[in-house]
């Protein structure tokens, strides 16, 4: 059997440090692949995928097999025409473990009042225990591979779950909702809300103003999952007048966060540069090598993208 052709298409640095994890994990396999930045187009069998890597038109590949997307979000390759064989996107250990970590640390900050007692001034002694985390209502939006286990790590800590989806979910321990009618429920009484959505047309600007009204008083948004997700002027409004207390924002509309953008300087908001989670070379190179070795036998492939979804 010829090794299937690999042509990996995204940033330079991602090449150099995901090369050699990528022919290890094929060694490992038994499948030894024949990998490249610069394959004829007509001869690539599969393309490891990010689109920051330029390509967009995928006409040239006329016996391409897959598409093995570098990142869990899916949502700058998967309306494009050209794409014509199947799409699987990341989903992978060490992305889950990164963004559990991410969750429950800035789930705790707030929980715990951190800031307060990181910038007391001398002399305050105002001791006000924070409530236990059962007593705690947290929500994550999307409770897909990631928000799952996000859900599943916060009730872990006691924390008083619910989480919301598309379809009906049920999962141990979380209160779940699903669908339009479903997000108010899980909203109305959400002190820490965590989105974990894809951005598609249906989540596009999903949490505006009406729906930054239905959350209580006080609460605290966490976005880890996309920009676009937010009205970033309701946003700013619902934190001003108060009704918000805090934001803790991974993602944005624009990326880097231009310098003037009212959210770097709002004494309510936290930014983090798109940090929330990574996948690691190593563990990631396994995931597409795994997938690449189900095409070759025929399996179905991995973390398959419903295209009409958007996910
Ligand atoms: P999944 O596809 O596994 O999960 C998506 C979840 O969102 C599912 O539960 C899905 O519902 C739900 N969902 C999708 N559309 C809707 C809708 N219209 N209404 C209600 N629920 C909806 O994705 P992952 O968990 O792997 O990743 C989630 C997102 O996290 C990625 O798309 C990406 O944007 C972001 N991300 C951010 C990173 C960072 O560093 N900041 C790193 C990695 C990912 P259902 O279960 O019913 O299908």
């Amino acid at each position: 059997m010829s090794r299937p052709r690999v042509l990996f298409s995204a940033k330079p640095e991602r090449w150099d440090e995901t090369r050699a994890p990528l022919l290890q994990a094929a060694r490992d396999a038994g499948l030894p692949i024949d990998l490249a930045k610069d394959h004829p187009p007509q001869a690539v069998d599969y393309i490891v995928y990010a689109p920051n890597g330029g390509l967009q038109d995928f006409t040239p590949f006329t016996r391409l097999k897959a598409v093995l997307n570098l990142w869990a979000g899916v949502e700058d390759v998967v309306d494009n025409p050209t794409l014509t064989v199947p799409l699987a996107r990341m989903v992978d250990p060490s992305l889950t473990e990164g963004m559990i970590d991410y969750v429950t640390a800035h789930v705790l900050r707030h929980h715990m009042g951190l800031d307060a007692h990181i910038g007391r001034a001398p002399g305050d002694w105002d001791p006000v225990p924070p409530p236990l985390a059962r007593d705690r209502r947290v929500t994550i939006l999307g409770l897909g591979a990631l928000g799952a286990a996000c859900a599943e790590a916060l009730a872990g800590l006691n924390f008083d779950v619910a989480g919301w989806s598309r379809t009906d979910k049920t999962l141990p321990g979380i209160r779940a909702f699903h669908g339009s009618a479903g997000l108010n429920q899980a909203l109305h009484d959400s002190e820490i809300s965590v989105l974990l959505l894809p951005h598609t047309p249906a989540t596009d600007t999903l949490i505006d103003a009406t729906r930054l009204a239905q959350m209580p008083a006080g609460a605290v948004l966490i976005n880890p999952g996309r920009g676009a997700l937010i009205d970033d002027a309701a946003l700013l409004s619902a934190l001003d007048a108060g009704h918000l207390s805090h934001a803790t924002l991974d993602t944005f509309r624009t990326e880097p966060l231009p310098a003037h953008h009212p959210f770097w300087h709002h004494p309510r908001v936290t930014v983090t540069p798109h940090i929330a989670s990574v996948s690691r070379p190593e563990s990631c190179a396994r995931v597409i090598v795994e997938n690449i070795r189900r095409a070759e036998h025929g399996e179905p492939l991995l973390h398959l993208v419903d295209r009409d979804a958007g996910y």
